[in-house]
């Protein structure tokens, strides 16, 4: 079976195919998801297959209105009210506990809570009142490998596995959504992305900021966390420190790398462009506007991947605002592979 694509005049067809229980891809503003009915539990569970996910790995729910919300969790609480009316919908997801036997175990991977979403994306609205039920979405990628921002990054890892693809473009914001913990008193960010910590606090106060490199043997509150993720298929390494050591060391290393014949790719800045040589760059943004880094960033690791380097030297950014996410992302794209020059 050919994936279908679903152009934006077809949203119709394709929430047809989620009640039908088949797997249909959609945009949101962050990155694709893999869709699917979240209260069918067969369609759920080839979500896990499609991708390769780990069971043990819980889906974001994904929905278009606060009542869909109220169906499955068992309360939501203040500081989640406020939280929805700042920042939904948006690219925040919400971690709250579960009304008992809403929503099948392969929904939550066992847990007693679920992640919901209200993305800002009109399709995926459409696409999910029109499904008429709220819509599981991990992203939309073969598990482990850079997330899609594009229909055509979905059909080059699911082609012949998903029924179709909902075709928005590129998505605008390009990492994914943060996901907040609001079932435990403490509230934490299990994962950062678009919606900073800062932002959040501005509302709720002081939360926490899960950031630690989880063991093997360890069990993360976010189960996703412990799995490896982002990954290009170039070993990749991460360079901190002083812009220009930063860029003498990725030079050095780059002559090293290709006098013994290995192809090298570097994630550069349009500010540091011109320092190194011109047949290895992709440039992934400008630092003077950090959106820029995180739209593109996966298309870069993925542009790397279709050029087969062998390994990828990538320049780092500031852990503020925005940049805690991509930091998040290129840290675990590079496997920790970490630097400091
Ligand atoms: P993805 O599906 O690839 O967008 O990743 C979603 C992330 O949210 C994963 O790291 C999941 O482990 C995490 N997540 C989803 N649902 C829950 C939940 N109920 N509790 C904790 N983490 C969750
Ligand atoms: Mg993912």
């Amino acid at each position: 079976m050919e994936t279908r694509i679903f152009k934006l005049n077809e949203i119709d067809q394709a929430a047809q195919a989620i009640k039908d229980g088949q797997l249909v891809a959609f945009p949101t503003e962050t990155v694709y998801g893999l869709g699917a009915d979240a209260t069918n539990e067969a369609a759920v569970k080839n979500v896990y297959l499609a991708k390769g996910r780990p069971s043990d790995n819980p889906l974001i729910v994904h929905v278009a209105s606060i009542e869909m919300v109220e169906r499955y969790a068992a309360e939501i609480p203040n500081s989640a009210r406020q939280l929805m009316k700042v920042f939904w919908p948006g690219s925040l997801t919400i971690i709250l506990k579960i009304k008992p036997g809403s929503l099948s175990k392969t929904v939550t991977g066992g847990l007693a809570t679920v992640a919901f979403r209200y993305p800002d994306c009109q399709p995926t609205l459409d696409l999910i009142l029109k499904a008429g039920v709220p819509i599981v979405g991990p992203s939309a990628n073969t598990s482990g490998k850079p997330s899609p921002t594009t229909a055509q990054h979905v059909f080059h890892d699911l082609n012949g596995k998903i029924f179709g693809i909902l075709d928005n473009g590129p998505t605008r914001v390009g990492v994914e959504s943060t996901v907040l913990d609001l079932s435990t008193p403490q509230p934490a960010i299990l994962r950062p992305g678009a919606v900073t910590k800062a932002q959040i606090e501005s509302v709720i106060g002081s939360i926490d900021l899960d950031q630690h490199h989880v063991g093997t043997n360890e069990t993360p509150k976010a189960p996703g966390m412990k799995y490896r993720h982002y990954a290009p298929k170039a070993d990749m390494t991460l360079v901190e420190g002083d812009m220009d050591k930063v860029v003498a060391y990725i030079n050095d290393q780059t002559k090293k790398a290709e006098a013994e014949g290995k192809k090298v790719g570097i994630i550069c800045t349009e500010e540091s462009r011109d320092l190194y040589p011109d047949g290895n760059l992709e440039v992934i943004g400008s630092r003077e506007h950090e959106e820029t880094v995180a739209h593109n960033l996966f298309a870069v690791l993925r542009d790397f991947d279709a050029r087969k380097v062998d390994c990828i030297f990538s320049e780092s950014f500031s852990k503020d605002q925005l940049g805690q996410a991509i930091m998040n992302r290129l840290c675990k794209a590079a496997g920790y592979h970490i630097i400091n020059v």
